[in-house]
């Protein structure tokens, strides 16, 4: 028998080599499992191609590593058809294991399938040698490497079945089962080749004619290794590529759904905003379409937002509508949608078991906004009208039922605000006829509808007129005589307060030029600006071309402006004010007590006079709070230099006090009505008449 030994160089290099083929194998699979379209037959091609040369290469170079004491060669033909049997076996397994399942039968059979392969590259390698005569094998030893190929081969699908998915560490868990493999695909090799046994006298048949000779092993090494590389690298590549095409995917979707977050949510609080809440309302319609029941949408809009926001900026108005926010969503369930959909308007949709829930839901958010907020530092108390409109009954679409519910919303502010009213058919006609008004509003100026009422004012000590306050009326041609409640607002709403205001302004003056070429001329004409007149860029303009077409001083006009308003924002303000002031022209604080004024800001505003407001007065002989409040403020306004007015006087009990306190002037209809400029100087020649007499 013929002994054979191993170059210890060559098979530890073959060792080296099956060991990177099984890497590249592996990392083959995730390539293909991840991989799209016909690529994956690309990539399956190329890797079965890669591997099974690297796994052949293997094979070939424990074969050169084999010395016997005669001249060896490889019969080329066979050579081949044992590389293309590995390459076969291996594109099979790399199919198999990109197959979404890997159940244990397909294991158990690929196993099979993919030993006996390399199998018969192996003992078909070893025919390649043609040797004379043929090599006698051990059976025992046959068998055992069979059950190796197998097994190893069992082993290595299972592998690169489980790790062809990315995760952390897949590249180490990779690396440990390339050396596992490798060792079992040497220890198959080895195993069958100790099974070879070389009679003696054999010779190789394919000595002279087939591939043999020094620098064979060289090759072959080179050339698997460059296979292997490149196949490697490219995998690795690509890998690259797909992880930053999936990076870019996710900041694609990331970006998307905040687009879409922004795009149907209010910035400030997070809530739904108008978009998305007509959304929901069509989806709980048809839902109720299909199953029944019933819901409710709540109109929510706070009272006394306004002049939170006016008085301390709009960074705490912002903060407390995000309390309010998260206030209103304390009570609710996860199916119920609050959203915001204007300054201080939140609309609440919730399903409901009985219309009767509605109440006691609508009650219980009423009071949760009536505690008070504590926003940086300061105790806010606002409170909150809803309208409730249900469905089914208040509305056929969501416009309607947003409306309605808007509606009933206007109706609870109506009744005192702090509450809520159900919708119900009247409220819609109310709004038809707030819609008819605004129209009549417009023509009115045109068609000379406005007039002025003067009230008189007198000096609190000696009983003396001092002037009058000048009071709008809108003579409507089906309405009769409105009060400025009933329509100033629609007009500061639509801007017609504008063109209004100018000519409340002009009228007043012109009358006040009467008076004064009558000898009245201290007597001042009071004329109140609105908010949105106040921050009119042509205000400063119109009052005093006003005063010069009527050859008026300007010290015969007194503007009155209220606290929210000349608070609201005090550096604009401040600017107008002084404007005005320097031209001369007198100012008056209205309804002074009713906002949130600050001491430091109105300790530099050139005001003249301070107007107490007639809600104060009204309950003068009852509050002993209001009583407290009043004298405070004739206090602060002596403190400061300032004339206190006292206006809505209607007893002679609020006429001592007030006197008393120190108010330099009165007004209120225990001392004279609002009148027609007529009626009014009647008044006056008669009390002066009184005064001769
Ligand atoms: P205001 O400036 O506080 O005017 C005083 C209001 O109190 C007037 O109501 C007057 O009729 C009423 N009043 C006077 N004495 C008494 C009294 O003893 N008891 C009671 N309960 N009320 C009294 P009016 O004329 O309805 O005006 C309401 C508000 O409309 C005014 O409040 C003012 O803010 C606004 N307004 C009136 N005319 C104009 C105007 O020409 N332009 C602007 N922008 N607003 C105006
Ligand atoms: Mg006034
Ligand atoms: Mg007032």
């Amino acid at each position: 028998m013929l002994i054979g030994s191993y170059s210890p160089t060559l098979v530890i290099i073959s060792l080296c080599v099956a060991i990177l083929a099984s890497y590249t194998a592996l990392d083959l699979t995730g390539r293909i499992a991840t991989a799209k379209g016909c690529t994956v037959h690309l990539w399956t091609a190329g890797g079965a191609f890669a591997m099974g040369i690297g796994v052949w290469s293997m094979h070939f170079i424990g074969m050169l590593a084999f010395k016997l004491p005669i001249d060896l060669g490889y019969d080329l033909t066979i050579t081949l058809l044992s590389l293309l049997t590995a390459i076969l076996s291996c594109g099979f397994a790399l199919w198999l294991v990109s197959q979404p399942r890997l159940p244990a039968w397909q294991l158990a059979f690929g196993a099979l399938v993919m030993g006996a392969g390399i199998s018969a590259m192996h003992y078909t390698g070893m025919a390649a040698l043609r040797m004379q005569p043929g090599i006698d094998y051990d059976p025992t030893l046959v068998g055992t490497s069979l059950l190796i190929a197998v097994g190893a081969s069992g082993a290595a699908l299972w592998i690169a079945f489980r790790l062809r998915q990315r995760s952390p560490h897949v590249t180490l868990f990779r690396c440990g089962a390339a050396v596992i493999m490798g060792i079992a695909i040497v220890g198959m090799h080895y195993t069958s080749m100790a099974a070879a046994r070389f009679p003696d006298g054999s010779f190789c048949g394919a000595a002279v004619s087939g591939l043999s000779g020094k620098g064979l092993d060289n090759l072959v090494l080179i050339t698997t290794l460059a296979v292997l590389s490149i196949a490697l690298l490219t995998s690795v590549l690509d890998a690259r590529l797909e992880a930053r095409t999936a990076d870019l995917a996710r900041s694609l979707t990331e970006a998307n759904r905040e687009l879409t977050q922004l795009a149907l949510h209010d910035p400030l609080t997070g809530l739904p905003n108008r978009v998305l809440l007509a959304d929901r309302i069509e989806q709980a319609m048809s839902k109720v379409q299909e199953q029944g029941g019933c819901f409710a949408l709540m109109f929510i809009d706070l009272d006394g937002f306004k002049p939170v926001n006016d008085a301390f900026g709009h960074q705490m108005g912002d903060q407390l509508l995000r309390e309010v926010a998260v206030r209103l969503r304390e009570d609710l369930r996860c199916q119920d949608t609050l959203a915001r959909i204007g300054g201080d308007e939140f609309v609440l949709l919730v399903r409901l078991a009985e219309p009767d829930d509605a109440l006691s839901l609508a009650a219980r958010q009423v009071g949760l906004i009536a505690r008070s907020f504590r926003v940086a530092e300061h105790d806010l108390q606002i409170s909150a009208s809803v309208g409730i409109a249900l469905y089914p009954g208040n509305g056929q679409t969501a416009q309607d039922l947003l409306m309605n519910a808007d509606a009933a919303m206007y109706h609870a502010k109506g009744s005192g605000k702090n509450g809520y009213s159900f919708f119900d058919a009247s409220m819609n006609s109310n709004a038809r006829k707030q819609l008819q008004l605004l129209q009549d509003l417009r023509n009115a100026l045109d068609q000379e509808q406005f007039s002025l009422y003067y009230q008189p004012k007198f000096d609190a000590n000696n009983g003396q007129p001092v002037g009058a306050e000048a009071l709008l009326r809108w003579e409507h041609p089906t309405r009769g005589m409105m009060l400025p409640d009933t329509f100033i607002d629609i007009a500061e709403k639509t801007g017609l307060i504008i063109p209004i205001g100018e000519w409340v302004l002009n009228e007043a003056c012109r009358q006040m030029r009467e008076w004064y070429v009558q000898g009245y001329t201290d007597w001042r004409i009071a004329v109140n600006l609105s908010a949105l007149q106040f921050c009119h860029a042509g205000l400063v303009q119109s009052v005093a071309k006003a005063l010069s077409t009527h050859r008026l001083p300007a010290n015969s006009l007194t503007l009155e402006i209220t606290e929210t308003t000349a608070m609201s924002d005090a550096d604009a303000s401040m600017t107008v004010l002084q404007e005005l002031s320097a031209m001369g022209v007198d100012l008056s604080i209205d309804d002074f007590g009713t906002g949130y004024s600050s001491l430091m800001y109105l300790k530099r505003l050139p005001a003249n006079e301070l107007k107490i407001d007639r809600g104060f007065v009204r309950d003068l002989e009852h509050d002993s709070d209001d009583a407290a409040i009043v004298s405070a403020i004739v206090a602060l306004g002596q403190a400061l230099g300032l004339r206190i007015v006292a206006e809505g006087v209607e007893t002679g009990v609020q006429q001592d006090f007030l006197t008393k306190l120190g108010c330099d002037s009165l007004q209120g209809y225990l001392l004279g009505h609002p009148l027609p400029a007529e009626r009014f100087m009647l008044d006056i020649h008669r009390a002066e008449q009184l005064a001769i007499a």
